[in-house]
């Protein structure tokens, strides 16, 4: 089918600049971007009166199904948070994880978020409801995927199994090691290893605290945890490390030297007090940098308009210079950038790129005066002006309703699951 936008104002991430035109999409495929309205039959016209067309938010690191878990463990330090959330994770069922992935889902839906980075643990229930939404995902699994016994090669070739039936231009793989602290050394070397023989890209929780930090040091002989990773042959592998807060020019020296790509998740770092992570030195280095909600236990919610203001004004208050990390920068990071890490052809309004889509009303108090639109994005817009989100050519949602979710069988899942957790 081809769907006409036209009287959009389309948002060129290359160029950072926005221009009325249209745009076609046929199928999944963006066909057309331009002035002109071209001649042809269209199967649906979609009048943008004038609000921004731009690419879907690319969401590089998220626990889904930890929604079911939000307000949990909320004002409590990382090691205190992780003694009240870990618990309620292990007694999820299996469909838990279902439900929550799909709470998740409405929330991405509903905020521009069409591609996810997903790391949590009962793999065939998370592909189950990331296929049936229409979202656009890198789905990971590794030792602290649950059900882990036995051999763990064996076990990631399983885990690997679940996607052989999957639409792979939507839903991709890849070797998720949770983290240093949790994963011994012989665990990542066959995660290495696994990922080398399947060509299959990696990420990590990598140099998130302080206290990470410390004990790597303490129980490697001084390595750093990039160091540490650097030794195992981690960063041979097309990687993609989570939150990086407490890392020196060396540690990013190394991530820069490898080309490794850097996921920040600014409000789950402050709210946790994990710190502020060093983003203008990151861009100084050159490391494609993505942005990322985290789950919604430490964020609590998964929009990445909130993101990428936080990214943009820590970055300044952490050096106190408030001239670096521009919303132009932090816009890339929120889309192409994201969409170069987990290797989606989506993240631009381009002719051959995927139809990941949304449009943001700009006809809201908070978005005029309308002369810097670029700038209201990243420091005035919100989740909540998301007229529509378009995943692979197909609307998923549009003036505030789904077309693929039953959302009031949604609500009433999480909210007895989450009345059965608390008992
Ligand atoms: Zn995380």
């Amino acid at each position: 089918m081809k769907i006409l936008f036209k009287n959009a104002n389309i948002l060129d991430v290359d160029t950072m600049t926005l221009s009325l035109g249209s745009v076609v999409v046929e199928n999944d495929i963006i066909k057309y971007v331009g002035k002109d309205v071209p001649l042809s039959s269209y199967g649906q016209v979609i009048d943008c009166e004038q609000n921004i067309l731009m690419p879907g938010f690319v969401d590089a690191h998220c626990h889904s199904a930890m929604t079911l878990l939000r307000g949990v463990g909320d004002d409590k330090t990382l090691q205190s948070w992780q003694e009240v959330v870990n618990p309620m994770e292990d007694s999820l069922a299996k469909d838990d994880v279902y439900w929550g992935t799909k709470l998740a889902v409405l929330e991405y839906l509903a905020n521009g978020i069409t591609s996810i980075e997903e790391g949590y643990f009962v793999n065939d229930e998370i592909i189950k409801a990331v296929e049936e939404s229409g979202l656009r995902a890198r789905i990971g699994f590794g030792p602290t995927t649950r059900d882990y016994k036995g051999s763990l090669e064996d076990f990631l070739q399983s885990q690997l199994d679940l996607f052989k039936d999957v639409d792979s231009n939507r839903i991709k793989p890849c070797v998720f090691v949770h983290s240093i602290y949790v994963t011994n050394t012989e665990e990542i070397e066959k995660c290495v290893d696994f990922s080398a023989k399947h060509n299959l890209p990696m990420s990590i929780h990598l140099s998130e605290t302080l206290e990470e930090v410390g004990n790597c040091t303490v129980q490697n002989g001084g390595l750093t945890p990039p160091q540490y990773l650097e030794s195992l042959g981690f960063f041979d592998r097309k990687t993609l490390c989570y939150h990086c807060v407490n890392m020196d020019k060396d540690d990013l020296q190394i991530l820069a030297d490898y080309n490794a790509n850097i996921c920040t998740c600014p409000s789950s770092n402050i709210k946790l007090a994990s710190g502020i992570a060093p983003v203008y030195a990151m861009q100084n280095k050159g490391i494609n940098i993505t942005i990322g909600t985290d789950g919604a236990s430490s964020n609590n919610c998964l929009d990445m308009f909130k993101e990428m203001f936080l990214v943009a004004t820590l970055s300044k208050v952490s050096i106190k210079d408030a001239s670096v990390v521009h919303a132009e920068d932090v816009l890339k990071m929120a889309t192409i950038n994201g969409a170069n890490a987990l290797g989606f052809n989506c993240g631009e309004i381009k002719v051959g790129k995927k139809a990941d889509i949304i449009v943001v009303d700009i006809h809201c108090p908070h978005m005029y005066p309308h002369d810097n639109l670029i700038s209201s994005l990243v420091y005035s817009a919100r989740g909540s002006d998301v007229k529509l989100t378009m995943v692979d050519g197909k609307i998923l949602y549009k003036d505030g309703k789904y077309t693929n979710e039953n959302i009031d069988l949604i609500y009433k899942k999480v909210n007895e699951i989450r009345e059965r957790l608390k008992r």
